[in-house]
């Protein structure tokens, strides 16, 4: 199991994640992403949109606004429920989740040792005295408040008067977005049930006790899909809204497979009755085994009709679909497969970390797979002082990344410019050397032909460069194996592991 601080300080180190404002001490859990963590972000965010909207014919995409009409959250449910219980310890006015305070270490000066201080496992009694954490997990010293209810979404004002009646939030979720246009892509798109709406975007919670890093933030980013199914019909022998839920888990479990999380990472959580969201028929949970425990990766809800009668009640409009054959108007139900960006992108890296010994050396590699990996080709010259291996190199860059995320690096030695490329899951190294460009002062032909190295083998072929975009496009895009592809050049003079 990956330590999250390993991840957490490659991820700066890297140039994958930093803290929000940290030049002003940072802001309480905001991320941004840095040159290698967007290109991580865009990838997963891309093969999802790919995967599950358009190679897929029964589904299609929309992007709704951050800011909505107010009423959207009253008649979802949010306004009123989208709470969570909160404590405050009264001495350093630290404030917990209620229900999940007994998930903490706590702080206990226990008198049985003259006062002495530990720091007790979660939900674990005091060794020395038998005693049970009653005051605030953070000192140890302040009594909590009784559970207050608060509300998760971010106010803000519409409009230039801060007055009640501008009031509206930052989305909490994206799904909403996509009930209030349900009417406006059934009509424009002419769709028939069933049918899928997806939404990537930003949403916003005013989280209680945010942490473990990007797992929980009060900004993050969401994937969604609502799949507007009718109720009414039967598939695979039962009620159409329960066949497809067990179709997306499936669809959703397969999809992290793909992209190489291991399935001994991933396990599923079917809610228990009183677990339900009150708008929920049956939800099931995709877990992942983070380092602080099995978490929640992403939640497949089926949401019945509720957030769509909702909202046929708040706006007076109709929200159904006419169902020609049985001649009658059917509000459908809604199966909800949600995803976190982040959350994803979290756990792909912490599934693709791995640490080795070569040679007596530690290798660190991130071995994400190709579709995902931030940078798809590194170029890089033995020699930076001879001017023809560099311009080669150069050109060489600009030819790939036509086509793919291609960078040239020349700032240290062979050896050292190969365990940067691991170690941020670049799975492929293209090295010019003297071999490839020859001496022109010796009369010494070049071979035209490069070295590429494969990140998880270090495997090494010598390829001549007319053939790169060839070789490239068999392993990058045609998802061709390295040892199909590899098998027809011959092994390089090894450079460097
Ligand atoms: P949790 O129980 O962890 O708070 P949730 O059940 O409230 O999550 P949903 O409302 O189902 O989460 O949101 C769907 C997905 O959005 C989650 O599975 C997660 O991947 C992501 N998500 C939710 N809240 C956050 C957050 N604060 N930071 C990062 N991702 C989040």
């Amino acid at each position: 199991m990956t330590a999250m601080d390993v991840i957490v300080s490659l991820c700066k180190r890297r140039g994958f994640i930093f803290q929000s404002s940290e030049i002003y001490g940072g802001t309480g859990s905001c991320w941004d992403y840095g040159p290698l963590g967007v290109e991580l972000r865009n990838n997963i965010k891309h093969v999802w949109w790919r995967d599950f909207v358009q190679q897929r014919a029964d589904m299609v995409g929309l992007d709704a606004s951050i800011l909505m009409h107010p009423t959207v959250w009253k008649a979802s449910g949010h306004v009123d429920h989208f709470t969570d219980p909160m404590v405050d310890c009264r001495e350093c006015k630290r404030r917990f989740r209620a229900d999940q305070i007994d998930d903490r270490p706590w702080t206990h000066y226990c008198e049985a040792t003259k006062g002495n201080k530990f720091i007790i496992p979660a939900g674990e009694a005091c060794k020395h005295c038998g005693a049970r954490r009653a005051l605030c997990p953070e000192c140890g010293k302040g009594e909590l408040t009784a559970p207050r209810q608060f509300n998760l979404m971010f106010k803000t004002f519409m409009g230039p008067v801060e007055e009640d009646a501008s009031v509206t939030y930052l989305r909490p979720e994206t799904a909403q977005g996509i009930f209030v246009n349900f009417d406006n892509v059934l009509q424009s798109m002419r769709r028939k049930l069933p049918f899928g709406i997806a939404q990537i975007g930003k949403a916003f919670r005013n989280e209680i006790t945010p942490g473990n890093f990007i797992f929980r933030s009060r900004e993050f980013e969401q994937m969604e899909i609502e799949f507007f199914v009718n109720p009414h019909e039967q598939l695979d022998g039962r009620a159409a809204d329960e066949a497809w839920h067990d179709r997306w888990i499936a669809d959703c479990q397969a999809w992290f497979s793909r992209y190489g999380l291991d399935p001994a990472h991933v396990k599923l959580h079917e809610h228990a009755r009183d677990e339900l969201a009150h708008y929920s028929k049956r939800t099931v949970d995709l877990l992942y085994e983070f380092p602080m425990g099995w978490s929640e990766l992403m939640g497949i809800a089926n949401r019945t009709d509720f957030d769509l009668k909702q909202h046929a009640k708040f706006s007076g409009k109709s929200l159904t679909w006419f169902d020609e054959e049985r001649k009658e108007h059917v509000v459908p139900f809604v199966i909800e497969p949600s995803a976190g960006v982040d959350r994803a992108l979290l756990a792909f890296l912490l599934d693709a970390y791995r640490e080795e010994e070569v040679r007596g050396d530690k290798r660190v590699l991130l071995r994400f797979h190709p579709e995902l990996a931030p940078v798809k080709i590194a170029v890089l010259p033995l020699l930076k002082k001879r001017t023809e291996i560099v311009a080669t190199g150069q050109d060489l860059r600009t030819r790939l990344a036509r086509r793919w995320v291609t960078i040239y690096d020349d700032t240290a030695a062979i050896g050292r410019l190969y365990r940067r490329q691991d170690e941020v899951g670049t799975p492929y190294c293209v090295t010019v050397d003297v071999k490839t460009v020859g001496d022109a002062e010796k009369g010494e032909a070049g071979d035209q032909r490069v070295t590429i190295r494969e990140r998880d083998s270090m495997e090494q072929i010598r390829v001549p460069m007319a053939d790169l975009e060839n070789v490239f496009g068999r392993l990058l895009q045609e998802g061709g194996a390295w040892r199909d592809v590899a098998a027809a050049y011959p092994p390089a003079g090894e450079l460097s592991v």
